[in-house]
């Protein structure tokens, strides 16, 4: 009877880890709590490939009618740039990246990728062409494989491996017991913040969106990981448009373009050396969180540069 157990166990440990997959793939898309509240539009089209151009133009938007969250957000993201937002807390963001998905529908303005307005084509092949990357890595219980080929379920296990000593997590993956083969939980209590951030980045290259959505761990990590992230991310942003929620320096540094947000507006845009020159909010935001940062810190801060 034994014998007949096993696979059954794990049939069942792999719906498990199934069943995690897709409450978490509801729970990006749908974000927490919310109900769906955008559908298609009538005679919606597919959106074609996307390079990775996004256009804000004169965007408003309120949850709720009497106030107003975004006003008149305009930019423009070319193909392949890193935008880095930072900002207060409530100054509207995540909102922000969450338009990007067209989580929800702006009241007035326009959001275009590649010049199309992303309302009139399917949230589903918006969505499937971007990459969204929340604070909490995600793994769910099985191989260290497993998890990064989460990314792309066609990749091969060479395919996997390139991935991940692209992005700096070969090594650590290596050192685990069984290396690729090492088994992981949901909680990923085996592996650090950091390493479950290296997974994450395997898994994100592997999907290879055009458009990658990153609200930046704030969890401090030890500085030889910290080194390796801020590498490995890098190289994920390489040729792909990036708007990341930014809390690291060396992000914020690395950027095309960093935008300083408050009060749902633009406030500041450029770049770290532009704005530090021009001394308004960034400088002080500088100044206030970064300026007083010590030598250590300092040094895996820079470390890329
Ligand atoms: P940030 O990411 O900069 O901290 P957010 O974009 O999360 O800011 O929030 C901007 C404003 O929108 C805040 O005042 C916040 O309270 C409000 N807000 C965020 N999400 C919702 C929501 N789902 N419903 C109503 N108000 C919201």
């Amino acid at each position: 009877i034994g014998r007949f157990w096993a696979p059954i166990n794990t049939l069942a440990s792999f719906y498990n880890s199934l069943l995690t997959a897709i409450s978490y793939l509801e729970r990006i898309f749908e974000t927490i709590d919310e109900p769906v509240l955008v559908k298609d539009i009538e005679g919606a089209t597919t959106m074609p490939d996307i390079k990775g151009k996004v256009e804000f133009k004169d965007v408003t938007f309120s949850y709720d009618e009497d106030a107003m969250i975004l006003n008149g957000i305009d930019f423009t993201a070319n193909v392949g740039e890193s935008y880095a937002i930072v900002g207060p807390t409530g100054a509207g963001k995540s909102t922000i990246i969450n338009l990007i998905s067209r989580f929800y529908n702006i009241d007035s303005g326009q959001i275009l990728i590649d010049g199309v307005d992303i309302n009139t084509v399917t949230i589903k092949s918006l969505r499937k062409q971007m990459g969204v990357m929340l604070q909490d890595s995600f793994i769910f219980s099985g191989t260290i494989m497993d998890n990064i080929r989460y990314g792309n379920r066609e990749a091969s296990n060479e395919e996997v491996i390139r991935a991940a000593k692209t992005v700096c997590a070969h090594d650590f993956i290596m050192g685990l017991e069984n290396g690729y083969d090492t088994e992981v939980n949901e909680r990923g209590s085996r592996l650090s913040a950091g390493q479950r951030q290296l997974i994450s980045f395997a898994r994100a290259l592997l999907a290879d969106p055009k458009i990658l959505i990153l609200d930046e761990a704030t969890s401090s990590i030890d500085t030889e990981t910290e080194i390796l992230l801020q590498e490995g991310l890098a190289k994920l942003l390489k040729n792909r448009t990036s708007f990341i929620i930014a809390h690291r320096l060396s992000t914020i540094k690395n950027s095309s373009c960093i935008m300083y947000i408050d009060g749902g507006q633009i406030m500041e845009m450029g770049t770290h050396d532009e704005l530090m020159a021009k001394k308004g909010y960034y400088h002080e935001l500088y100044m206030s969180q970064y300026s007083f940062l010590n030598d250590d810190e300092i040094k895996v801060e820079e470390s890329i540069f």
